[in-house]
């Protein structure tokens, strides 16, 4: 069973080979939309048909100061005649530049919260989802990420699209690799191939928090979406495969290394990396191929297929960076 969805995403997303020394291929998904691009849309054509399906007038969602995700939702609200309230967090006094300026173009009201604060946003958004309703207005909250059972089921349409292009260019990708920053991504791929009995190797690379933490997370949302999907199967978390180690500095923060790294590979690819998420999470992979290929690839003919995620708006908030 498949639950309903809307369509915000241009879809499918093409894949394009490039010039490494591995067979690496890269699943376009910064180019589900413009205004709308990244991973986001995918889980959103979900979670925004069933908070139109439940009378919402508001979409209530969360996410750092420049959040991809608390973007696409602003958009998909205006698209769809709705409204958008963000709460994002940050510290410092606010700069109206990339996803946030965005965010103010596309009416969304927005709430700025510190970081400290951040960590009861579950509890801050149901809050004000309470709120909303004592003023008689339906509010629909859509968690960090957009990464829960519902939203998770972007990912496995997008699995689904991988073994379309297999069929259709008679190419097997033994390894997919995606950046894991709330989960719902991964999330999605995995069970696409769990549900699919395809036996790829899925593969995150998280950005933030611990390999651990993910396992954990990952496999509770998995298993949300299993028990939408009416499926009976639970997901353990050492099925789960994270590899850490390149988070850096933290969230959202950059060494230069990692800088310089992602200046180059725009250079060699053409394609533009984000310093929070792609770019942090090709790094891991290709450092992962030249270091420990075996946990990535049974040999050098394997096809490795990076799906990215977007975050191209993002990259406007940091001309610091770039300098
Ligand atoms: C949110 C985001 C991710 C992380 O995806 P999750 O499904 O939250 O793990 C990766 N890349 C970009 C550009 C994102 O905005």
């Amino acid at each position: 069973m498949r639950t309903k969805k809307i369509n915000l995403a241009n879809l499918p997303t093409p894949i394009e080979k490039l010039n490494y020394d591995y067979n690496v291929y890269v699943k376009r998904d910064d180019m589900t939309g413009v205004e709308i691009s990244g991973n986001k849309v995918r889980k959103l054509e979900y979670l925004v048909y069933d908070a139109i399906n439940k009378n919402a007038e508001v979409l209530i969602t969360c996410g750092g100061i420049q959040s991809n995700h608390a973007r696409a939702t602003a958009v998909a609200a205006v698209k769809k005649g709705l409204k958008s309230h963000l709460f994002l967090a940050c510290d410092d006094d606010v700069i109206t530049q990339g996803n946030v300026l965005l965010d103010e173009i596309y009416g969304a009201k927005i709430t700025i919260l510190t970081h400290t604060e951040f960590e009861n946003i579950n509890d801050i958004m149901e809050k004000e989802r309470i709120e909303y309703e004592k003023q008689g207005v339906k509010a629909y909250v859509i968690p960090l990420g957009a990464s829960n059972g519902l939203g998770n089921l972007g990912y496995i349409g997008a699995f689904d699209e991988i073994l379309e292009y297999e069929r259709e260019n008679g190419i097997k990708f033994d390894t997919i690799v995606c950046t894991v920053g709330s989960g719902g991504t991964y999330a999605g791929l995995w069970l696409g191939n769990h549900l699919t009995n395809s036996e790829k190797n899925i593969v995150g690379i998280n950005v933030s928090q611990s390999a651990e933490y993910f396992k954990e997370v990952i496999s509770d949302i998995a298993n949300d979406t299993l028990k939408i999907l009416g499926e009976k199967y639970s997901v353990k978390k050492e099925e789960i495969n994270i590899i850490d180690g390149f988070v850096g500095r933290g969230y959202a923060l950059s060494k230069p290394d990692e800088l310089e790294f992602i200046k180059k590979t725009i250079i060699k690819t053409g394609i533009v990396f984000d310093p929070v998420y792609t770019g942090k999470a090709f790094r891991g992979m290709i450092k992962t191929l030249d270091s420990s290929p075996d946990l990535l690839i049974d040999n050098k003919e394997s096809n490795v297929l990076f799906v990215h995620t977007g975050g191209l708006f993002a990259v406007f908030a940091r001309t610091e960076d770039f300098k």
